[in-house]
């Protein structure tokens, strides 16, 4: 029902998702509020994990366990929720710090010196093969100490324990992702970004097919493509809200027919209500059905009579 027309919906609002889009819409603000009081105040609960850079990690509230106002909490719920960042190719699978796969003695792990340092991805400690990187290689890059190896190494021996891959990333992404919340593709590439973009999202991982395609693709082998076209048509046919309901009905098999009405137990027989003779199905009623036809050829002949003619082969 939330989903476009060309998707068999009717694109109700989805009350929940337009709440969240809200809640969403202000990683949005967020991103671009630097010199705002307000922000210096979400700054200060997010400072001990990373600043900002928490909104990029695999984070888990309740094991970042800090004191944060419910209003931020909540944004950072929604945030975690959104299936865009839940890919598997998704950049939050490829943080160290914050992230809930990654644990020692149960805490998830944020070592602020090593992320000063700018230590962030799996590709900076690991090599080509997957083992950790040797000291002398991350002095040279990081300039750790033999102190700042020796966690290292627990971070390695808890990497271990996940299925992890290792993705190598540009400095200045490096640089975003540390000092700003990276969006999701589909959001980057918008000019401005409004929470209706947020709502779309939402809506959008909420799809499912509707049961009606099968039936219309098995049945008549339609395309998708061709659906979409029937789905969308129901708008530019007619602009009478009856008609338009009672089209969205058949393209659904929604339609309350004698076969429906059976299956419900409301009547005794799914026969057709003018012959009697077949099941009352939309094909029956609305083609096969002996009386249909007598109606569908006189409109064919009165129709001649204007130039006009009824498209019987698809039909
Ligand atoms: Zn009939």
């Amino acid at each position: 029902m939330i989903q476009d027309l060309s998707n068999g919906g009717i694109k109700m609002v989805d009350v929940y998702s337009a709440v969240k889009a809200q809640q969403l819409f202000w990683i949005e603000r967020i991103k671009h509020a630097d010199k705002q009081g307000w922000f210096q105040i979400l700054q200060y609960y997010l400072k001990k994990n990373g600043g900002l850079f928490v909104f990029n990690c695999n984070y888990s509230l309740k094991m970042l366990n800090f004191d944060i106002p419910q209003f931020y909490k909540n944004i950072l719920q929604c945030w975690d929720s959104l299936n865009v960042r839940n890919r598997e190719d998704n950049t939050k699978f490829q943080i160290i710090w914050n992230n809930k796969q990654l644990k020692v003695t149960r805490d998830i792990i944020f070592f602020r010196k090593l992320f000063l340092k700018r230590i962030v991805f799996f590709n900076d400690i690991l090599t080509e093969g997957c083992t950790l990187r040797r000291l002398d290689e991350m002095k040279r890059l990081f300039d750790l100490n033999a102190n700042d190896y020796f966690r290292l190494q627990g971070v390695y021996s808890a990497l271990l324990k996940t299925k992890f891959s290792k993705i190598s990333y540009t400095d200045s992404f490096k640089n975003a992702a540390i000092s700003n919340v990276i969006l999701p593709v589909e959001l980057v590439q918008l000019n401005k970004i409004k929470s209706k973009h947020f709502y779309d999202l939402l809506v959008a991982e909420k799809y499912e097919r509707p049961v009606s395609t099968f039936r219309l693709q098995n049945r008549y082998h339609v395309s998708d493509k061709e659906l979409v076209l029937a789905r969308s048509s129901i708008l530019l046919n007619t602009i009478d809200v009856k008609y338009r309901e009672f089209q969205f009905k058949v393209l659904n098999d929604i339609l309350n027919l004698n076969y429906k009405l059976y299956k419900m137990k409301v009547i005794t027989s799914p026969l057709c209500s003018f012959c009697n003779a077949e099941i009352e199905t939309i094909e029956h009623l609305f083609w096969n059905c002996p009386f249909t036809q007598l109606f569908w050829n006189q409109l064919g002949k009165e129709l001649t009579m204007f130039d006009f003619s009824l498209l019987t082969e698809k039909m």
